[in-house]
């Protein structure tokens, strides 16, 4: 089979300005076909896209459908129903000292924009973006993440049979592919993955002064109330945390709790991991694979950073660990100096909210913070006194799924923001328009 050579970067860009420059991608309904071509993608391929996200990360069919397919047909249906309300141009009041005029101000696509994307979430968080891009009326380059390869091929292959080829470019590959890519001129990059990388896109966007948004991450805190019923938070953690196992940006990272409630979710925990996954998780469907033995090294190398209460298993041929949770977690401990990304619970011991407070803050902002507890004063500090890219009481992750919420961090968990409304803000510029009668 004859395979054509990949597109250099500095072409597909100079392609996609061109087209840009003809107009052809501003009408809505341009943007709207791309949006539907889309979603005719997700839909005609799924089973497709789940056995690529199987063969990636073992992610089960349940989970490819929930947290990838779906998640991204439910972003592109929110968007169709509201585009048109989003886009209308927004009146603004004139100073009397103009007379007679008006002013308002409307939505303008930015040009040729830059999405680049983990591994973790490889298809949600390529298409998500690329909404929030296309219906902004925006000619796309799409850097799927090499660590998830059947994935970033699977995508290769199909986007460009439903989307329009002169808008949209899809170039695969690692490092030095991104590194020429970040050397062209984009309108905006959007970006997510890890910090370090972050740095090194944020330089690169100033030599061209392209604005640019960093979806980061870091360690997300949990803290748990001594009124809180134990059984209820554990089996929510749980299902938050072992999500993917525990590969999400949003995934509670560690828990903050007084001694006496970590003593109360120890069992608690154990059970909830045995509801979910069975005695065996290693031969549960449901439950996910490490991406690479890298991580799994790393992982592995963590698990020492206290008192194993369920799990402490792993398998590096199959890179499995067990869903675990470590109790008499030190903060000093190597499990707290880095995000975790993996199948690893701490439990951390504070003295009660005023010392969780000044633990998190204390800490970089985190991308989510959660917090179970019946109290409403313990609420409105926990919303008044910290800060965070988003907040959940109760459940975790489920934020995310608000598609009337921004989604994205502050300080080191990232800066700037999408997801339904929010996409247009950050794919789009808001010019400001006056215009007077010339009589
Ligand atoms: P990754 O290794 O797949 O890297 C992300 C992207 O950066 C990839 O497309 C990769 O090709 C590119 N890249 C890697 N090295 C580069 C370099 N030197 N120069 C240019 N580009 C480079 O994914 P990752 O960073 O391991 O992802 C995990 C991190 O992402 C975690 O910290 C997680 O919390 C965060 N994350 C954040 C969100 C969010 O929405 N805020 C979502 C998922 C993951």
């Amino acid at each position: 089979m004859h395979h054509p050579a990949p597109e250099q970067p500095a072409h597909a860009v100079a392609r996609l300005r061109a087209t840009f420059r003809t107009g052809r991608t501003k009408p809505t309904d341009w943007r709207t076909a791309q949006l539907r071509g889309l979603r005719a993608m997700l839909t005609e391929h799924d089973t497709e896209l789940t056995a690529a996200l199987h063969a990636d990360l073992g992610k089960s069919a349940y989970e490819a459908y929930r947290t990838e397919i779906d998640f991204t047909i439910r972003e592109i249906d929110h968007t169709l129903d509201h585009l048109d309300a989003w886009l209308r141009p927004e009146p603004a009041p004139v100073p009397p000292h103009l007379g007679e005029a008006t002013a308002w101000t409307q939505y303008d696509p930015l040009g040729v924009v830059l999405v680049i994307a983990p591994w973790n979430y490889p298809a949600q968080l390529l298409l998500a973006p690329m909404v929030g891009a296309l219906a902004s009326g925006n000619a796309v380059v799409a850097k799927p993440s090499e660590l998830a390869p059947a994935t970033s091929a699977v995508l290769a292959r199909l986007l460009p049979r439903y989307l329009d080829t002169d808008a949209v470019a899809v170039v695969e590959g690692g490092v030095p592919e991104t590194t020429a890519l970040l050397a062209e001129r984009f309108d905006h990059i959007f970006y997510t993955g890890n910090g370090t990388v972050g740095r090194i896109v944020m330089a690169a966007a100033a030599r061209h002064l392209t604005p640019v948004t960093l979806e980061l991450g870091g360690k997300s805190p949990v803290f748990v109330d001594r009124d809180a019923d134990p059984a209820t938070v554990a089996e929510r953690l749980v299902a938050g945390k072992f999500l993917n196992a525990g590969q999400t940006c949003v995934a509670p990272d560690y828990v903050l709790t007084d001694p006496e409630t970590a003593r109360a979710l120890e069992p608690a925990l154990t059970r909830a991991v045995e509801k979910l996954y069975g005695a065996t998780p290693e031969t549960s469907d449901a439950y996910g694979r490490i991406v690479n033995e890298r991580h799994f090294d790393r992982l592995t190398g963590l698990l020492g950073s206290g008192r194993v209460v369920v799990g402490g298993g792993s398998d590096r041929a199959t890179k499995y660990i067990a869903p675990t949770v470590l109790a008499d977690v030190a903060p000093e401990s190597p499990v707290m100096q880095e995000e975790i990304f993996g199948p690893i619970l701490p439990l951390v011991t504070v003295a009660g909210l005023d010392e969780a407070i000044a633990f998190i803050n204390d800490r970089d902002k985190p991308l989510a913070l959660y917090a179970f507890t019946g109290s409403g004063t313990t609420r409105r500090r926990l919303a008044a006194e910290t800060s965070s890219g988003g907040l959940g009481f109760g459940l975790p992750l489920a934020h995310l799924t608000v598609s009337d919420l921004p989604f994205g961090g502050v300080g080191e968990s990232g800066m700037g923001n999408y997801h339904g409304r929010y996409s247009i803000e950050t794919f789009s510029h808001r010019k400001a328009v006056l215009e007077k009668p010339l009589v």
